[in-house]
């Protein structure tokens, strides 16, 4: 088993437990944006969203929105980021799926990614595409 977060959830490595259910590990991230920076994963090991059970992706949910509360209500932060780096091209670093949960500070110079804009037909275009 060489997954670290997996190492974290037995215990082999250590961690701050923020919440801890059967299904379910939140943890703090040892490098934070913000103080209380969390990490809600899964228990079983799944790489990314896709691989992930629908159980046990609610639970993970219900997991961040309970850590959500927390901070907001102990931290005083008036909001929080998610975020979910999905597959190592969009910077995921550990393959164990993990939720960020990143608490907000006014003025704290955290900046979201930036945007682009379409150009003639291409909306229209990767809409066709990836339409359900
Ligand atoms: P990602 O880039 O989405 O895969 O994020 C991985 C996160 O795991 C980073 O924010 C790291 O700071 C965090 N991290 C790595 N090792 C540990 C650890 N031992 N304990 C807590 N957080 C960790
Ligand atoms: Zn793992």
């Amino acid at each position: 088993m060489s997954c670290i977060f997996c190492k974290i959830i037995s215990g082999e490595l250590p961690s701050y437990k923020v919440y801890e259910d059967e299904f379910t590990l939140a943890f703090l991230d040892i490098n934070p944006v913000n103080p209380g920076h969390t990490l809600v994963v899964p228990k079983r090991h799944v790489t990314n969203i896709e691989a992930v059970d629908e159980e046990t992706l609610c639970q993970v949910v219900k997991a961040v929105k309970k850590v959500g509360l927390s901070l907001k209500k102990n931290l005083g932060v008036a909001g929080y980021n998610l975020g979910v780096n999905n597959d190592p091209v969009a910077g995921q670093v550990v393959a164990h799926l993990h939720f960020h949960i990143i608490p907000r500070l006014a003025g704290d110079g955290f900046k979201l990614w930036p945007q682009k804009e379409y150009g003639d037909g291409e909306a229209e275009a990767v809409f066709a595409k990836i339409k359900i």
